[in-house]
């Protein structure tokens, strides 16, 4: 999904999240896992305001396992519950909901108080384009789920997704704006394809990202391509080319190629599993 973002569509998208929060007990705020500073809307602590909220680190199982912990350590030490998911083997798919009832257990115990039983959790899922809402939001109700229908003091536009008896999703989740002027920013979500390539040239994108992750993670590049680490990039990718067969005009490599041989074998993991920043890099982010 490609969104263009301006001024007057944030307004809008705000807006619509904060009525959205009106209806709402949680908000489930989904980050790449392999990214989780650069997939995270700038404003959203902002926008959900006190709304309480649960931290979600999906395509855990594209990201390193070490550095999933550390984020979710790092969560923890700010007091936010954060959990490495990943939506195609459902890993703590199952933990959310207990997760939600304990972050709020002093408001249900309070509604058990005031005589409100049996109403539905209900979560919002807020996240970036790409990051994988729809496919969370489908996993999580386990597809077959149907909708339940609008209901009384609900605005007739909503669906909720029943998720158990006592736990519902909003069937729209809000889609948010990344971070747009920060250079690192911009390139991580290029390399996870979360924003256009098109920022960069793909073989200049595919340098950049060899340049960094032959710093972070030189076993990965020398396993899978069978290349040697050296100090020019570029001369990197063009071993990645020689290895792969990418050549034209009888002996040239096809950087094209090479580049998006590497991209998308990173996309997709085969590269291994590999973070792009940790709890280290932060600035401000929380
Ligand atoms: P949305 O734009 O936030 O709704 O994102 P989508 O649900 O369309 O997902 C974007 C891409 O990420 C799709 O190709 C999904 O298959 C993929 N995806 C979503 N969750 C996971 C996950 O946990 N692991 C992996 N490897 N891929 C995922």
């Amino acid at each position: 999904m490609n969104i263009q973002w301006y001024p007057g569509h944030m307004v809008k998208t705000k807006r619509q999240i904060s009525e959205s929060l009106k209806l709402i007990d949680v908000v489930i705020e989904l980050l790449d896992a392999r990214a989780p500073i650069s997939s995270k809307n700038p404003d959203i602590d902002e926008i959900i305001s006190n709304k309480p909220k649960i931290v979600i680190l999906n395509k855990a199982d594209l990201a390193d396992e070490k550095i999933n912990k550390e984020w979710i350590n790092f969560y923890k030490s700010i007091n936010i519950v954060a959990l490495d998911v990943d939506c195609i083997t459902g890993k703590n798919i199952n933990k959310i909901f207990p997760s939600i009832k304990n972050i709020i257990k002093n408001k249900l115990q309070k509604d058990i108080n005031k005589g409100i039983i049996g109403r539905p959790v209900r979560a919002l899922v807020v996240g970036i384009p790409n990051v994988g809402k729809s496919t969370f939001i489908n996993k999580i109700a386990n597809k077959s789920t149907a909708q339940t229908g609008d209901r009384p003091g609900v605005t007739k536009s909503k669906q909720w997704i029943k998720v158990n008896n006592e736990f519902e999703l909003m069937d729209t989740p809000g889609i948010l704006w990344p971070k747009f002027d920060d250079e690192m920013v911009a390139l991580h979500l290029a390399y996870i394809k979360a924003i256009k390539e098109e920022i960069l040239d793909i073989v200049e994108l595919s340098i950049k990202f060899i340049d960094e992750i032959k710093k972070s993670n030189p076993n990965n590049l020398k396993d899978r391509f069978k290349i040697e680490i050296k100090d020019d990039p570029t001369e990197m990718l063009k071993d990645i080319g020689r290895k792969r067969g990418c050549i034209v005009a009888g002996s040239e490599i096809d950087m094209y190629r090479a580049a998006n041989v590497l991209m998308e074998e990173f996309r997709i993991g085969k590269l291994g599993r590999i973070s792009l920043e940790t709890p280290n890099m932060i600035i401000g982010v929380e």
